[in-house]
């Protein structure tokens, strides 16, 4: 099963793949994750990464591309993935179709996570993860069963981004909007979009999902 979360910054992708990770048994690729990974590990794409991030840039398409190719072709993958966060531009969703018809491989599915842009706001202002496992939270929609403490790790240290500031919520919305949205139509075109109601409970939200897969 090879899927991609399309919607908004805040509208569930992150929260939904992880659920699904563990329904589906299948990795969660997250550009965001793989480059800090690739940096660390100080491959040649992290090197190349890494200056572009340092000067405060966007990492090109080019890099970025490079990156979920390989990632696509480790053994964890073999069964599908779920990609959150990629493709972005047309440009690169242009290339995802290249690289898994290189392979041998085709996407299944697409789900659009469509959520009121008033709502969006406050959830990424509320939400946070687990320093220590990346498990993600929310202020008041999604809090760990002992307060303080990670339901997955047991970990007492928590996280938020710099960039989930209320003041940079709508610069990063513009951009979707901008570059991202557009990939709604494409997929639509293609006939892999399915929209779910991204403003229903996390676990129905999880089960309308679920029934995609099923049928696709
Ligand atoms: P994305 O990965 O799309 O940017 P996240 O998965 O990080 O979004 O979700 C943003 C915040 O909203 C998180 O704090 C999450 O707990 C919360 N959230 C996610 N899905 C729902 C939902 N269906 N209802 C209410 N809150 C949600
Ligand atoms: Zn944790």
């Amino acid at each position: 099963m090879r899927l991609i979360l399309l919607g908004p910054p805040g509208a569930g992708k992150g929260t939904q793949a992880q659920r699904l990770v563990r329904s589906l048994g299948i990795p969660q690729l997250s550009t965001g994750d793989m480059l800090r990974k690739a940096v660390a590990e100080g491959t040649e794409v992290g090197r190349k990464a890494k200056s572009v991030m340092d000067a405060g840039q966007l990492v090109s398409d080019e890099i970025v591309n490079q990156i979920v190719s390989a990632r696509i072709d480790e053994p964890d993958c073999a069964n599908g993935f779920i990609l959150d966060g990629y493709p972005r531009t047309l440009v690169q969703a242009d290339a995802v179709e290249k690289m898994l018809s290189d392979k041998g491989l085709a996407l299944d599915a697409v789900i659009e996570l469509k959520v009121d842009d008033e709502a969006l706001v406050d959830r990424i202002a509320g939400r946070y993860t687990c320093a220590k496992c990346g498990a993600g939270y929310h202020d008041t929609n999604l809090k760990p069963k002992t307060e303080g403490v990670c339901d997955q790790c047991g970990s007492t240290e928590f996280k938020r981004r710099a960039d989930d500031r209320p003041d940079t919520v709508k610069a990063r919305l513009w951009s979707y909007y901008k570059d991202t949205a557009p990939l709604i139509g494409y997929y639509y075109a293609k006939d892999k979009l399915h929209t779910v109601d991204g403003m229903a409970n996390i676990e129905d939200v999880t089960s309308e999902i679920e029934k995609i897969v099923r049928s696709s």
